[in-house]
């Protein structure tokens, strides 16, 4: 869990790509800034820098900070996404007009209502997860603001409900898909989504550094054999253009072409 509970938390998304690099800057020389991103989900308050980054650019929806407040009272809290790359994801949905989004794994649902906020009435999230332990957290938080009718919370194994999008004749429908789950599955994860999602649209893959373990794939970690192959794939994947973020644990943005 420690590698996916660092990416988690360290990714810095922001209000722009030009904020987000500085970030990643920050995050990639300056252990310590981190840390303290991981402690917070939206701080960095032990280095003041970040935390003028985070002062100068989160807009947190009041009920989206109520929901990352009570997810910080559970002890898998580590596993929150971050509030600033929350908000960069958010940014970025709602540049390219998201109406139709994808997201693989859910936890308490921040993101799920981060993007649920961002969607137009008539939008919607499908959220995929297996148990309902946590999510069970995020729906009444989801209500509150007002956007429960847009989330689609299917709680089964996600590749399951990704075939019955695909079978229900949603191909290339999607806008937008965050891949955030088990590692094992992240490449039939993004086949499915790449599927779904529009020409033009985006798959955001959390987690592509894995805490470094990218650089030296120990053959019985396959976890790490399993994003590394994904992103060796993706580079010399034509379907798609793609940036890899150093920020944080690495976040690979592939645009559908
Ligand atoms: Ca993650």
């Amino acid at each position: 869990m420690t590698f996916r509970n660092i990416s988690k938390e360290a990714l810095a998304g922001s209000v722009t790509l030009g904020v987000i690099f500085v970030a990643g800057y920050l995050f990639g020389k300056k252990k310590s800034s981190r840390m303290s991103i991981t402690k917070s989900h939206c701080g960095g308050q032990d280095d003041p820098l970040m935390q003028y980054v985070l002062n100068h650019s989160m807009r947190e929806h009041p009920v989206l900070k109520s929901l990352r407040l009570r997810t910080m009272e559970d002890s898998w809290k580590i596993m929150m996404v971050a509030c600033e790359q929350a908000q960069f994801m958010a940014n970025l949905a709602k540049l390219i007009k998201t109406k139709k989004a994808i997201e693989i794994g859910v936890y308490t649902g921040y993101n799920t209502l981060n993007i649920a906020l961002t969607l137009p009435d008539d939008g919607v999230i499908v959220a995929c997860d297996i148990s309902e332990k946590y999510t069970d957290i995020g729906k009444p938080f989801w209500k509150e603001a007002g956007v429960e009718q847009k989330i689609d919370l299917r709680i089964q194994p996600a590749l399951k409900t990704l075939d019955e999008l695909l079978a229900a004749g949603q191909a290339e429908t999607f806008d937008f898909a965050f891949i955030d789950a088990d590692k094992v599955n992240v490449e039939n994860y993004y086949e499915k989504c790449l599927l779904l999602v529009r020409k033009g649209g985006v798959i955001a893959v959390d987690n592509v550094l894995w805490g470094g373990k990218v650089l030296n794939p120990s053959p019985d970690d396959e976890d790490t054999v399993a994003i590394d192959k994904l992103n060796k794939k993706l580079l010399r994947d034509t379907r798609i253009n793609l940036s890899m973020l150093t920020v944080g644990d690495g976040l690979t943005l592939a645009f559908k072409l």
